[in-house]
């Protein structure tokens, strides 16, 4: 049975990481708003939008107060609630602005800050504490790929996540399936590969928790575009994207956004 038979939802994020100024920011949710007024999007569908951690608050009121369908999101939390963390910011004060999703364990985060998968998995506890969604990122360098250990290397990173957690926390959790190769070099994961790896981490959740894997999310994320993004969601096993550099464009959001009616 895939995901979408069974009626689930579709999840497409916006990850835009280290882009926008808060100002910019507001201009786009703007644009959204407007876009999104005129035409909604699929009820089946949902967008979440991850700025940076200047520009939360500001994005808070503008989806707030203009009451734009979209959920708000971060791209990371530190793992502990409070302390002496210089720059850093915790789940609570991310669930304090009402965010309801978590970008966990992106691999710009694992490559470029050290982020370990003992780190990712203390981050995961502190989204699911505070009552967030995690979007948890797995995926495999090209160098993996090519030897043959793709599978291997993302059923690992997802066990270190989620072995030993309870079918309800397991049923808050997003996956996303993200090939390192395919992430901002304009080079995406054929639908047959992406969805190859979706199922296998169908299969893999089931194993960690049994029968709830259908009901979470999984999501494709590397260089999807207006172009792909229709048929990456047409795959059985693919329920939304996590989208980067399209992101940062209104249009191009929510045209992707509606490419899986
Ligand atoms: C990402 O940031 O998770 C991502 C997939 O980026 P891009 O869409 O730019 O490849």
């Amino acid at each position: 049975m895939s995901a979408k038979n069974s009626g689930r939802r579709i999840l497409v994020s916006g990850n835009w990481k280290m882009n926008h100024t808060h100002y910019e920011a507001i201009q786009v949710v703007q644009k959204l708003a407007a876009l999104l007024r005129a035409t909604p999007l699929p009820d089946d569908t949902e967008v979440s939008l991850h700025p940076s951690f200047t520009s939360l608050r500001s994005v808070q009121t503008a989806l707030e107060s203009d009451s734009v369908p979209i959920a708000l999101g971060a791209q990371t939390c530190h793992f502990q609630d409070s302390g002496a963390y210089t720059g850093e910011v915790s789940a609570e004060m991310l669930a304090k602005l009402n965010v309801r999703y978590v970008i966990v364990g992106h691999s710009e985060r694992r490559a470029l800050f050290g982020e370990t998968d003992d780190i990712v998995r203390l981050k995961l506890d502190a989204v699911l504490r505070h009552a967030m969604t995690p979007i948890l990122c797995v995926g495999e360098t090209l160098d993996q790929r090519e030897s043959g250990v793709a599978e291997e290397t993302v059923a690992r990173q997802l066990k270190a996540a989620l072995e030993e957690r309870g079918p309800e926390a397991l049923e808050s959790i997003v996956v996303a399936y993200e090939p390192i190769w395919a992430i901002g070099t304009g080079r995406t994961a054929s639908s047959d590969d992406a969805q190859a790896m979706s199922a296998m981490i169908r299969g893999e959740l089931e194993l960690l928790g049994g029968k709830v894997s259908h009901a979470m999310l999984i999501q494709y994320g590397g260089s999807v575009t207006p172009d792909n993004a229709g048929e990456l969601l047409a795959c059985a096993d693919i329920d939304g994207l996590l989208v980067g550099g399209a992101s940062l464009d209104a249009d191009k959001l929510v045209s992707i956004a509606r490419s899986g009616a």
